[in-house]
């Protein structure tokens, strides 16, 4: 009944750190985190590096928030990592597959068309031109009268011709040759927000906070979100639950909750009828973002829900407000 990861979430919303990261992406300032690549620390996230610190808390904060399902991830790049020191900075050798050296000749293999003679580039090479070493004519067009017929290579250690090298890898910092098979491979990612996360966070905080300041000034005890206990025995989250001090509490709750679209239909109307006909509150609000559909309305009428109509911030708390002034007897 609960949703768990909403209520992580929820939790993440009034951390600090997430805010001002996730303000970057509400503020269209980035839509996709890419990260940076710098040899010594490998491919890394400056953005979330100023926020969180370094580079391991950067990635510690990244994949906490892709785990409470607030940033998807797209695969950006895979890194050979070395085995022996960690090091990100690694580069690809191409080696002689006889002795395994990397010091190897790359050249092109041409065939004189009209005679049918096929060496490396080289030795057609004489001053500028290509000249055939065995009939001695001018090749003067590719794909005319000469063509590339592959590549060939020569081991400079051993001395042996072939085509196809194998690879081999090479730790730029401690120097180790390895195989792939001893590699580490990272997978590195960017990131975006969530569709969801985007409404979420927009009611999370930029709504809840000052709704939570306006309550508090009101002289009530605020959490957020909170967990009641029903009768059936089970815990129901609430976005925000306000309680009166004294020993009598009047408890009031209140759901927010929105839609991209231009009305918000009666589903949490439902959602939130099925809750306070367990927990039985004083008064129960559920704040609709841009507006209710009719028959949400006439639900809610029906279920003693007071229903908060806002287009934005402000629109909400001032209808909020007034509703409750106007109730101010049942707080
Ligand atoms: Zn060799
Ligand atoms: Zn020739
Ligand atoms: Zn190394």
């Amino acid at each position: 009944m609960l949703m768990s990861g909403k209520a992580g979430r929820l939790e993440l919303y009034k951390d600090r750190n997430t805010q001002v990261f996730l303000s970057k992406f509400l503020n269209s300032e980035i839509s996709e985190l890419q990260p940076v690549y710098d040899s010594k620390l490998g491919h890394h996230y400056p953005t979330v590096e100023a926020i969180v610190g370094d580079a391991s808390s950067a990635e510690k904060f990244l994949k906490k928030l892709h785990e409470a399902g607030l940033l998807e991830r797209k695969l950006f790049d895979k890194i050979v990592i070395c085995p022996k020191c960690d090091s990100p900075s690694t580069s690809f050798h191409y080696c002689c597959p006889y002795c395994r050296s990397f010091n190897i000749q790359k050249s092109s293999l041409i065939e004189h068309v009209k005679c049918g003679y096929m060496d490396v580039e080289e030795n057609f090479r004489k001053g500028g031109k290509l000249i055939c070493p065995k009939c001695h004519d001018e090749l003067r067009k590719l794909d005319v009268d000469h063509r590339k017929a592959g590549i060939w290579c020569n081991c400079k250690d051993c001395g042996k011709s072939f085509d196809i090298p194998v690879t081999g890898l090479f730790c730029r910092d401690c120097h180790l040759n390895f195989t792939f098979e001893e590699a580490a491979v990272k997978d590195i990612y960017s990131y975006s927000l969530r569709e969801e996360a985007k409404q979420e966070a927009a009611l999370g905080w930029i709504l809840i906070a000052p709704i939570k300041d306006f309550l508090i000034e009101s002289g009530l005890e605020v959490e957020s979100p909170a967990f009641l206990k029903g009768k059936s025995g089970a815990n129901h989250m609430f976005d925000i639950v306000a309680k009166s001090r004294g020993t009598h509490k009047r408890v009031s709750v209140i759901d927010l909750t929105s839609s991209s679209e231009d009305m918000v239909y009666e589903q949490p109307v439902i959602a939130l009828f099925a809750k306070i006909f367990d927990v039985s509150p004083d008064s129960a609000y559920l704040i609709a973002i841009p507006r209710m559909s009719d028959n949400g309305k006439k639900m809610a009428d029906l279920y003693n829900i007071q229903v908060v109509e806002a287009k934005n911030q402000r629109e909400a708390l001032k209808a909020l407000k007034e509703k409750m002034n106007r109730r101010s007897s049942a707080l």
